[in-house]
């Protein structure tokens, strides 16, 4: 699945393991419900407006956040989340959360979720985007395809399907896997009408409908 994937989808040329963690902390919350369209929008305005380090987002008003957020929809609650995340950051972990990173994986991954506003999911794209960690992401594209190709378990909720991708694939694998499972969900197999008759893995798809 994975060569048919690299050979269907290009993968993006910005995609490292190497992205400033605490940048990918407020990207990845500011995406939260929202496209990557207007998470584009919102981050350029917060960016334009602010240095992305938690000195400046802790210092900053949060109604001047809240006005960068508008296109990201939520806006009230993730400027509060984004300010008080930046004062823990700023003030428990000295600015940089490089000193969670360097932590054991499950151990950093419990105190990264111990953060507001960060969840698994957060965690996950943090922890593999930022930290090169073994994980893989499960994102609503990541969940749907996974479970119709026979990849998760049906009913399986978020670690049900990250555990089960991460037996299957090889850890050097889990960011390309990750990228490429979004990109064919957003291209082919769409939550509604997935395209299955052009689809480049229907030939080993359980779901497909034709
Ligand atoms: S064949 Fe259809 S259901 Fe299967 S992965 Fe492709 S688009 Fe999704």
């Amino acid at each position: 699945m994975l060569e048919v994937l690299r050979r269907s989808f290009a993968l993006p040329e910005w995609l490292t393991a190497n992205m400033d963690p605490f940048e990918t902390l407020i990207i990845t919350i500011i995406s939260q419900n929202t496209t990557d369209r207007n998470t584009k929008r919102a981050f350029e305005n917060l960016s334009g407006k602010f240095h992305i380090t938690p000195e400046a987002l802790a210092n900053a008003e949060v109604e001047e956040i809240e006005r960068c957020l508008k296109p990201a929809g939520l806006y009230r609650n993730k400027a509060k989340v984004i300010k008080e995340v930046s004062r823990i950051v700023l003030e428990k972990y000295n600015g940089s959360l490089n000193s969670i990173l360097e932590k054991p994986f499950e151990e950093s991954r419990r105190m990264l979720m111990e953060l507001p506003g960060v969840g698994p999911k957060t965690a996950d794209v943090i922890l593999l985007f930022s930290g090169g960690k073994p994980t893989i992401p499960v994102d609503t594209h990541v969940k749907r395809v996974s479970k119709r190709l026979g990849l998760a378990p049906e009913n399986g909720g978020y670690e049900d399907v990250r555990k089960a991708l991460q037996s299957l694939f090889n850890a050097g694998d889990y960011l390309d896997t990750h990228i490429l499972l979004i990109s064919l969900g957003r291209k082919y197999c769409r939550a509604r009408n997935p395209h299955c008759g052009e689809c480049p893995l229907r030939i080993l798809c359980p779901s497909r409908s034709c």
